[in-house]
């Protein structure tokens, strides 16, 4: 195999892994997910990736393509006997029009570095899921990856005005387009977007781009119980605030992450006021909310903000440095893992309203298993990061953490939720979609997966219905 497609891509281009490689595994690696891929490709062009999946299907040989690994479902780990398309060196910024607001890069170009070339030139890529200076915008597309801002701006398929994909057999297709309009026919573009390389392979996103706000205020509310803080998330939006972030924290996470809380001071409806404070006494939950526009904007917005917060709040915070908060939020994940050496997380979602009771049966299934629990995620959108602390060492606690996943996802979809918000299906969910969606929806799926794949050779196993 690796002769052949030396030949065909030239040498340099593939790699023949000699044991344990990278490219064996993703960011889920720690609950057990480890591949072996046959043979590694690197393509350098769009035109060599058409070439590699003719190669692979004229063979019967599996393919599964790669961004930069920091998927946490598992989809980008290898089958057996499969190809890696690695996308790492399709790195080039093929337009960059600041007055049309937009750019296409190639799929292998970091998250980081579109934002970057975004806020260089004056304009804002609102998707801002972390992980960004590893994960790769064909990535964020495949996975249609979220982040704090989804709730004001939308996941990164809201900024997708088109992609160039290969397909089966080994087609270059171009889906979508700088047009602002296009209603003629299926939205090809939009079943690309979130296929987890189950049904192409992205290698150029044509993206809509933003005028960068002028100012942005992030303010952190604390509570007393999760039921106040959620019942004032809901004010929040009731009463017609639309922020850019409404996060939360549970009492659990609030725990683990207090010591590190960057300074603060407490804060009054004309802004900053009194000394400088660390996590209350007595918070059990908390709140991150940002608002964003020009300065008056902001300030209006903060104003009506501490008016429908009213007294529920424990207290109100400013950071004294906003940079310095959203690290702290970025340290969430690491924190949580450094307590019991590991931790297992679903990122699910219910509807907003179904919080506070998500967030309830949740503790109560993790403690059914003797493991402590914790989650956090995004308020304004009932997407829960909900997450147990395990020791590693410990087999009895991995598979405990396993189970305690298995009855979340039967939790949401209960309540008419999700098993994937962020995330996607990858390995670790395949099987759970049928919970939530009728048959007839769950056969189209699987439709679907073979009219564009009908030899199943596109990253298969993954994003499996049932
Ligand atoms: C610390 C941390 C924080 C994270 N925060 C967030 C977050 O806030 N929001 C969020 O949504 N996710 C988050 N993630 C998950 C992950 O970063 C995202 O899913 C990201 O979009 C994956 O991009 P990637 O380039 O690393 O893709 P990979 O992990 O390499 O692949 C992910 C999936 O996409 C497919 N794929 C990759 N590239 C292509 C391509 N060019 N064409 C077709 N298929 C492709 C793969 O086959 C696989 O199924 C986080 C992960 C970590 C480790």
């Amino acid at each position: 195999m690796a002769r052949e497609l030396s030949s065909l891509l030239g040498a340099e281009q593939v790699l023949v892994p000699d044991g344990e490689s990278p490219y064996d595994r993703d960011a889920s690696a720690r609950r057990g997910l480890v591949g072996r891929a046959e043979a590694v490709v690197l393509p350098g062009s769009a035109e060599q990736v058409a070439a590699l999946v003719g190669w692979c299907y004229e063979h019967d040989v599996p393919i599964v393509p790669r961004g930069g690994g920091t998927g946490l479902a598992g989809g980008a780990v290898p089958s057996e006997g499969s190809v890696v398309c690695s996308l790492e060196r399709l790195r080039g910024v093929r337009e960059l029009e600041p007055g049309l607001w937009r750019m296409c890069v190639e799929a292998g170009v970091t998250t980081r570095h579109v934002q970057r070339l975004a806020r260089e030139n004056g304009l804002f890529f609102a998707p801002d899921p972390g992980a960004a200076d590893q994960a790769q915008i064909g990535g964020n597309v495949a996975t249609n990856a979220g982040g704090p801002h989804a709730l004001k701006y939308g996941v990164t398929g809201a900024w997708v005005a088109g992609l160039e994909a290969v397909l089966a057999p080994g087609e270059l297709v171009a889906l979508g387009g700088w047009i602002r309009k296009d209603v003629a026919g299926y939205d090809l573009k939009d079943l690309l977007i979130g296929s987890e390389g189950t049904l192409g392979i992205i290698t150029a996103v044509r993206l809509r781009l933003l005028p960068a706000p002028e100012a942005r205020v992030t303010t952190v509310v604390f509570f007393a119980s999760r039921e106040d803080g959620c019942a004032a998330a809901l004010n929040l939006l009731a009463g017609g605030l639309q922020p850019s972030v409404l996060d939360f924290l549970d009492g659990g996470t609030l725990s683990i992450v207090a010591a590190a809380y960057p300074p603060s001071r407490a804060s009054g409806v004309d802004g900053p006021r009194g000394e400088e404070a660390g996590v209350p006494q007595g918070a059990a939950f908390a709140l991150i909310v940002e608002v964003d526009g020009s300065e008056a904007e902001c300030a209006a917005q903060r104003a009506e903000a501490m008016e429908l917060l009213g007294e529920a709040p424990v207290a109100v915070h400013e950071p004294l440095e906003q940079a310095a908060l959203w690290r702290w939020r970025d340290g969430f994940n690491p924190a949580v893992t450094g307590m019991r050496g590991a931790k297992v997380s679903g990122d699910v979602v219910v509807p907003i309203e179904l919080l506070p009771e998500a967030l309830m049966r949740f503790g109560e299934i993790a403690a059914g298993h003797d493991l402590p629990s914790c989650a956090w995620g995004h308020a304004g959108e009932g997407n829960v990061h909900a997450t147990v602390l395990v020791d590693p060492s410990l087999e009895s606690e991995l598979d405990a953490a396993e189970e305690v996943m298995g009855e979340l996802y039967g939790l949401v979809a209960d309540l008419g939720g999700s098993i994937a918000g962020e995330h996607g299906v990858g390995l670790i969910k395949r099987g759970q979609l049928a919970r939530q969606w009728t048959p007839r929806a769950v056969e189209l799926h699987e439709q679907i997966k073979r009219l564009f794949d009908p030899k199943d050779l596109l990253n298969p196993g993954k994003k499996l219905a049932r």
